[in-house]
């Protein structure tokens, strides 16, 4: 079984294997430790990675991003509108519930769910994968964002099924990060002694996350975590863009803001004069056919770009202050501060980043790309069955306080009628009994316990239990009825079962008195007995198994229709090479070894080939049509290509033989 970890990035996503030298982040198919999060659908197939990053420019409508940001959230959440829109191309639609697109594909408007497009996704990633470990891909620790709520991980978990995966934890990412940290550092303080205090920092494209963790020998204790969820590199970007926009429309006369693929193109340039601004006082900017013909050029000096972003700076302190706050600590207590993510790159970032701990040196000592990913990994080798990784025990923390609620009992009118259940910060995972006096069959229902802290428009509701078959006992009290409620490894919240148990009185032997008045006797003693499980229905989001089924099926068709586009091509580009190359060869390396009538003979199956090639028919052949015609050719092509290499070879042979003698 193989062992691998996936940091799905809004911008980019990064997979780590581990393998028995260690972990490693690997390549996709051209070379890249980091693979363009985002699918694009066309006419003929769908793109996805890398060819949907090439294929963007020219169909950014069809190409869709912002995979992690909309998966588990619904079109009419506010957040949508805020501050998703602006940065998504193609056409938002609703999917029974969830936000998905619209888009052309295979000629027709189809429509995608977030959770549809974010399988697909991790499909892809999953062949890279597995092309890399040169086996199949099930096992996987999935990094998410620790605000994540129950749907959303939900979510991740129909689309990681959706792609045939079996992921062993959903991960916090900062958690992530901090278990990267702590398993390689070999000078841990013993647990007798005080902890080592590290902040974590993480500034990507699209969000903010630092925590706080207490380190010890051979274990991590996450303290506290916050967030600022809509700051990342794409608001840098996108300030840049109304900047420039407005300044190309004074001097070039253009109306950037009103052309989607201009503002396209201006954002692509954008980010990269961003980058340059980290490392150089002033850069340039050129965006070629801007709109019409137009070339845009213009610079921005480091001075400037702070000025303009300073309503994004001002609140980068937010997150760590709070952070601390949570955990009781000041800066002063703070032993290390660890950055990692892209945007941490930006100078202005760092400095108030350092600022908040003056006397302190801001630490880079992890990969800032792929932290997240190889802390994953080492989750999923810590959880694999196949691997034997160091112990490193991992005391995370839920996000957000969650509530059971019940009807009040008939018969009990003093009863309360919820619970706080897992409060704020309950480590994860956890299971709690809950213990309810009952006469019939009951209902209970989860939610989020503070809906104001959730990602604004999140439904708090998290699910509704059933339990049935409770009966009076016939002793005529109430049946004591115990259920429990278990918050995962993944960060949800589920029901597992219910039992009723009941109050029984036994004969035992008890022991009194001590020394001289040391007695036993019999004595009645009341015990709490298990007497049956009740049967239970238990009703959360997240999409029922037939649809996870459907969506796996129909998944798989496309991904065998890709795969097919893209062997035919390859057939048809190996027919084209054929030609060329056998055309030259006969009149070369080829032309001792061939007689006039052979020869007259295959260039005429060469042309014939390459007419077909070109008309209507040959443009768009099926595979079969391809090889076929290739097998055709080889077989006039073949004898002659023999007795060249059999010639070829004689001499080298002979002299071999010569050699040995
Ligand atoms: P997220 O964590 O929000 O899901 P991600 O993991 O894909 O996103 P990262 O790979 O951590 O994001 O960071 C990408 C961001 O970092 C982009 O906005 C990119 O422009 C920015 N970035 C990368 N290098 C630099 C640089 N040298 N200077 C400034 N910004 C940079
Ligand atoms: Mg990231």
């Amino acid at each position: 079984a193989s062992v691998v970890g996936i940091d799905l990035g809004n911008l980019s996503s990064k997979i780590g294997v581990a393998r028995h030298r260690g972990i490693d982040i690997i390549v996709n198919e051209v070379s890249n430790r980091a693979t363009p999060s985002l699918l694009s659908f066309t006419p003929r197939q769908r793109h996805i990675g890398e060819a949907a990053k090439t294929a963007e420019t020219s169909n950014f409508k069809n190409t869709v991003g912002s995979l992690k940001r909309l998966i588990g959230r619904s079109i009419n959440d506010p957040e949508v509108e805020e501050y998703e829109k602006k940065f998504i191309n193609a056409q938002l639609v609703d999917v029974n519930g969830s936000v998905g697109v619209k888009v052309n594909y295979l000629g027709e408007p189809t429509e995608f769910s977030y959770t549809q497009l974010v399988g697909a996704y991790l499909g892809k990633l999953r062949d890279i994968a597995a092309a890399e470990l040169k086996q199949s891909v099930s096992d996987v620790v999935l990094a998410v964002p620790g605000w994540y709520t129950d749907v959303q991980r939900r979510a991740m978990l129909d689309a990681a099924a959706i792609a045939g995966l079996n992921p062993l934890r959903l991960i916090n990412d900062t958690t992530a990060v901090a278990l990267g940290y702590g398993i390689t550092k070999a000078d841990l303080p013993e647990s007798a002694e005080a902890p080592r205090h590290v902040v974590f920092v993480d500034v990507g494209h699209s969000n903010y996350s630092a925590s706080v963790v207490a380190f010890s020998k051979g274990q991590l204790t996450v303290k506290s975590t916050a967030y600022d969820r809509h700051f990342g590199g794409r608001d840098f970007d996108y300030a840049l863009v109304q900047h420039f926009a407005k300044e190309f429309d004074a001097k070039y006369k253009i109306d950037v803001l009103s052309s989607p693929k201009a503002v396209f193109r201006l954002a692509a340039g954008c980010e990269r004069l961003k980058k340059v601004l980290s490392a150089n006082a002033e850069a340039p900017i050129n965006v070629e056919s801007l709109s019409m013909d137009v070339d845009a050029s213009s610079s921005m000096t480091r001075e400037a770009f702070e000025q303009l972003t300073d309503h994004l700076l001002s609140r980068v302190a937010n997150p760590i202050q709070e952070a601390l706050a949570k955990a009781g600590l000041s800066a002063e207590e703070v032993d290390a501060i660890e950055l990692v993510g892209g945007s941490t790159r930006i100078p202005a970032i760092k400095e108030r980043i350092q600022a908040l701990f003056p006397s302190k040196t801001l630490g880079f000592t992890l990969n800032q790309d792929e932290a997240v990913a190889r802390g994953a990994t080492f989750a999923c080798a810590s959880l694999s069955p196949v691997f034997r990784v160091r112990e490193f025990a991992v005391h995370d923390i839920a996000s957000y306080p969650i509530k059971v609620q019940w009807e009040k009992e008939a018969g009990n009118p003093d009863e309360d009628t919820e619970l706080v259940v897992f409060p704020t910060a309950n480590p994860l995972p956890s299971t709690k009994i809950l213990t309810f006096y009952r006469q019939g069959p009951f209902e209970l229902e989860a939610q989020y316990a503070e809906p104001a802290s959730l990602p604004k428009g999140t439904n708090p509701w998290i699910g509704k239990f059933t339990v049935k078959n409770v009966e009076k006992p016939a002793s005529g009290d109430l049946a004591c009825v115990k259920v429990k409620a278990r918050l995962n490894l993944h960060g949800i919240m589920n029901f597992e079962g219910a039992y009723i148990v009941e109050e029984v009185e036994k004969e035992e032997i008890v022991t009194t008195g001590e020394g001289e008045d040391k007695k036993e006797e019999k004595k009645l003693v009341k015990k709490i007995q298990r007497k049956g499980d009740c049967s239970v229905i238990g009703q959360y989001s997240g999409l029922a198994e037939a649809a996870v089924n459907d969506l796996t099926e129909k998944e798989g068709k496309m991904h065998a229709e890709d795969k097919l586009v893209m062997e035919t091509e390859d057939r048809k580009n190996a027919l084209e090479e054929y030609v060329y190359d056998m055309r030259g060869k006969l009149e070369d390396r080829y032309a001792a070894f061939v007689q006039s009538q052979e020869k007259a003979d295959l260039l005429a199956g060469l042309q014939e080939a390459e007419d077909w090639l070109y008309s209507e028919e040959g443009e768009d052949a099926t595979k079969s049509a391809y090889v076929q015609r290739l097998d055709a050719l080889k077989v006039k092509g073949d004898p002659i290509a023999l007795r060249w290499s059999e010639n070829d070879a004689r001499p080298k042979a002979a002299a071999a033989l010569r050699e040995t003698l």
